[in-house]
């Protein structure tokens, strides 16, 4: 009897242990607190229903269709599954450094949501950041990723002055970060040095959360291709993305006094200084786009 109770207070005192170590760990890890919304471009039933893909939403003050079906290689493989799987592997990586990492779609059987929607979710989650990703099917000849932030838009349904510094400077982080991943390079045909800058993507328009969009590569180069279709690859491109989202929201705090504190003395800009959240705690409900 003895011994059962000793066993049973060794089992006790193991699982409390446990739980206390797990505690601990989950508080420790460096991304507790961040909500990351990961968009994986396009859907696998998009081309299956242009009626629904085809509307028109508005994108910031313009119409645009609600979302296309996307890139593929030029042995067929679509963008959408290779954005879906690499966004599944980028949130199991951030998930494991804590952060809360919601997708804006389950699953790649589905259409839409369209870029409206896919900006709305991170909005609603008061996001501390949302990344698109997609793989572009550009000229053959070029390869290598460009990293997109937000032009500046203003309309009735969009304003990206609130998130424009601190797109751009997740946009140099993940520039940064994926210069290392191998085998890939910045855009020999998109942006300058593998950073561009957008005002026609609704995705980007009505975010009100600091927000990039990605095109990893191009899909219809041959070399790209062949990254894009390796699943080993996908895993270190998620491993690149990672780091540059972790090194951006890290630096959160960094990079908001130099930001906030530009001089005012010409009136003409004062108006429009921009403002970046300063905490980790993401862009207050106001700034919520209707
Ligand atoms: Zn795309």
């Amino acid at each position: 009897m003895l011994k059962r109770c000793a066993l049973v207070l060794t089992l006790v005192s193991t699982v409390l242990f446990a739980t206390q170590a797990a505690h601990l760990g989950a508080t420790s890890l460096p991304l507790t607190g961040a909500i990351v919304v990961i968009d994986p471009g396009h859907n696998g039933g998009n081309g299956a229903d242009p009626a629904f893909i085809d509307h028109l939403v508005n994108a910031g003050g313009f119409w645009k269709a609600c979302d296309t079906a996307g890139a593929t290689t030029n042995s067929g493989y679509p963008e959408h599954v290779f954005t879906f799987a690499v966004a599944k592997l980028l949130q199991r990586d951030l998930r494991a450094l804590g952060a809360r990492v919601v997708l804006t779609r389950p699953n790649d059987r589905g259409v839409g949501p369209c870029i409206t929607e896919r900006a709305a979710i991170a909005n609603r989650l008061h996001a501390t950041v949302a990344v698109s990703l997609h793989g572009d099917g550009g000229p053959p000849y070029g390869r290598g990723f460009e990293v997109i932030g937000p032009g500046l838009v203003v309309s009735s349904v969009s304003n990206t002055a609130p998130i424009l510094q601190a797109s751009r400077h997740l946009a140099s982080d993940l520039r940064r970060a994926l210069d290392h991943v191998r085998g890939l390079e910045p855009s020999t045909y998109l942006g300058v040095a593998g950073i561009g800058t957008r005002d026609d993507l609704g995705g980007l328009n009505r975010s009100a959360v600091p927000k990039v969009l990605i095109e990893c590569l191009n899909l219809r180069n041959a070399s790209d291709a062949l990254l894009a279709t390796s699943p080993t690859w996908r895993a270190t491109l998620a491993q690149g993305l990672t780091a540059g989202i972790e090194t951006f929201l890290l630096g959160l705090h960094r990079h908001g006094p130099s930001t906030t504190t530009q001089p005012t003395e010409s009136t003409t800009t004062s108006t429009t200084t921009t403002t970046v959240p300063t905490t980790t705690t993401s862009l207050p409900p106001e700034t919520t786009i209707p």
